[in-house]
């Protein structure tokens, strides 16, 4: 069931890239659901653009697989399926060409918004910027939605930057990180600045540590050559772990909106403490029975690119300094995982004698798989015998929570392409904080090439490497368990 939802004003999309895999696994499997809801006005439309020789037949054709393929429950909704394609054309564009522009503007319709969604390769945001502003496209209504990975360093970054600045304004680039598009990372906003309950405690008085998981069973299979050149540090932790650490330490800003939560976060950033070498542990997956190594998947039998890190950072400010955050990702994990625990500390004192256990309230935040938040307490253990105390689990599963209602959570992607048709920037990336990003991050992996760093092996299907453990164990800590 899909809840009806208030629909958002008329747009022109065009997806660049309309035809790759992005376009066909999430973005129009997405906006097919929020055309189910209502939420896609009739007179909307979206145009797919890219090289391969299409014509609007072909192209609706080609999303209407898509979405028997990718689409989920909806795709039994034939009747809004054609409406949906209906709304659909496509326009054949070589980004590094000039056919096919002059189409593509007697296809936008003005009065509307413009927005353009750069799902190519990032070699291609700056030809696309280019023709769009050269075919009178880029104008005060237009914007542009570009895909990670925003560089591959602070001086790729910021060349790209500088790119698009040239034809859009700031106001008008939207750098997504689908992972703040998901429920429960607005979810930790709510909680944090909705409550009375969490704030008092957010602070080094009373957290003893950050946890950041997000953990995968998957390995980089047919991606292998093109992981090779990225790893996990930047594939994963410049950009989703990084926001999400954002999100958990940020102060408080003055008001939910684009700026002034961005403000905040970027103040994160620049307060990170840069890493020491023994504080990161890299590792690569190796092979099993059924499974082949990460070298095998990379196809280069000697790569130093990590599927795995670990990392200890601190954040030096008032608020923060001295509580050690943790951050880890990777590939082949045990399970699939995406969660932050807010590990509070111990009691000073306990009154109840003989209770030598250590128990610790721990505000779980799940990502994935059941999105929602659970809160570690210490009870009595019920029956005679006592004063025993066992820690249990308040659970805010948000489908148990909400019901019905839970089922029309929309997808990280469908919700930010609406945020963007609203013109509202508060779950995407500003210029200043990818680049603030980078600037911790280059230098981290600057230190493994110099010093010839090699990752460490891990068991398929294990938490990481041994040295992951010992980096909590040393400040007698441990991690949580990685469960799916
Ligand atoms: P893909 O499957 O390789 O698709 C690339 C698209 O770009 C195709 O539609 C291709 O169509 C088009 N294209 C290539 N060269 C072009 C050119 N010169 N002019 C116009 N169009 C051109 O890639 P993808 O997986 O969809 O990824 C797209 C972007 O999203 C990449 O930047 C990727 O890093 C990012 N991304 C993808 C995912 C994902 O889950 N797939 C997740 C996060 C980020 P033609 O060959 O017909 O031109």
């Amino acid at each position: 069931m899909v809840s009806r939802v208030i629909p958002v004003e008329d747009f022109d999309l065009v997806i660049f890239g309309g035809t790759g895999d992005l376009a066909r696994r999430k973005i129009l499997p997405g906006l097919f659901r929020r055309f189910i809801s209502e939420q896609m006005p009739g007179e909307a439309r979206i145009i797919g653009a890219a090289r391969s020789d299409l014509d609007s037949d072909g192209y609706r054709k080609m999303i209407r697989d898509a979405i028997a393929e990718f689409g989920g429950d909806e795709k039994e909704n034939k009747d809004c399926l054609e409406r949906f394609l209906a709304q659909l054309d496509y326009v054949p564009i070589d980004a590094k060409g000039e056919g096919g522009w002059k189409e593509l503007a007697g296809l936008m319709r003005e009065g509307r918004v413009h927005a353009f969604y750069f799902s190519v390769a990032p070699s291609l945001f700056g030809d696309l910027a280019e023709r769009l502003h050269k075919h009178g496209l880029a104008h005060a209504d237009s914007r542009i939605v570009v895909e990670k990975p925003f560089g591959r360093d602070l001086a790729s970054a910021q060349e790209l930057n500088d790119t698009l600045a040239q034809h859009f304004d700031e106001s008008q680039i939207y750098r997504i990180d689908h992972y703040l598009g998901k429920e429960t990372v607005q979810n930790l906003m709510a909680v944090r600045f909705g409550n009375v309950l969490f704030e008092p405690l957010w602070n080094n008085h009373y957290v003893d540590h950050i946890q950041i998981t997000v953990a995968e069973t998957v390995g980089v299979g047919g991606r292998g050559a093109y992981y090779d050149r990225s790893g996990a540090m930047r594939d994963m932790v410049q950009n989703h772990l990084m926001q999400l650490l954002c999100l958990i330490a940020m102060e408080p800003p003055s008001r939910f909106e684009a700026d002034a939560v961005r403000d905040e976060k970027l103040k994160v950033i620049r307060a990170l403490e840069p890493v020491p070498p023994h504080h990161i542990v890299r590792g690569q997956y190796d092979a099993t029975a059924d499974t082949a190594s990460y070298r095998d998947d990379a196809e280069d039998p000697k790569s130093h690119t990590e599927s795995f890190i670990a990392l200890r950072t601190e954040i030096s400010n008032w608020r923060w300094a001295g509580v050690p955050f943790y951050l880890r990702t990777g590939k082949r994990l045990k399970a699939r995982a995406s969660e932050i625990a807010v590990v509070f500390k111990d009691l000073g004192h306990s009154i109840f004698e003989g209770d030598t256990a250590r128990h610790r309230n721990i505000l779980l935040i799940r990502l994935q798989p059941n999105e929602g938040i659970d809160l570690q307490v210490t009870i009595k253990e019920p029956g005679p015998g006592g004063m025993r105390l066992v820690d249990v689990p308040l659970d805010l599963t948000f489908a148990d929570a909400l019901g019905e209602e839970s089922e029309a959570i929309p997808d990280a992607y469908e919700r930010l392409i609406m945020d963007v048709i609203r013109g509202n920037q508060t779950l995407f990336m500003r210029g200043d904080e990818v680049e603030a990003a980078w600037r911790w991050t280059d230098p981290i992996i600057d230190g493994w090439k110099q010093r010839g760093d090699v990752p460490k092996t891990y068991t398929t299907g294990s938490a990481g490497p041994e040295d992951a453990l010992m980096l909590l164990h040393r400040d007698e800590r441990r991690w949580l368990d990685i469960r799916g």
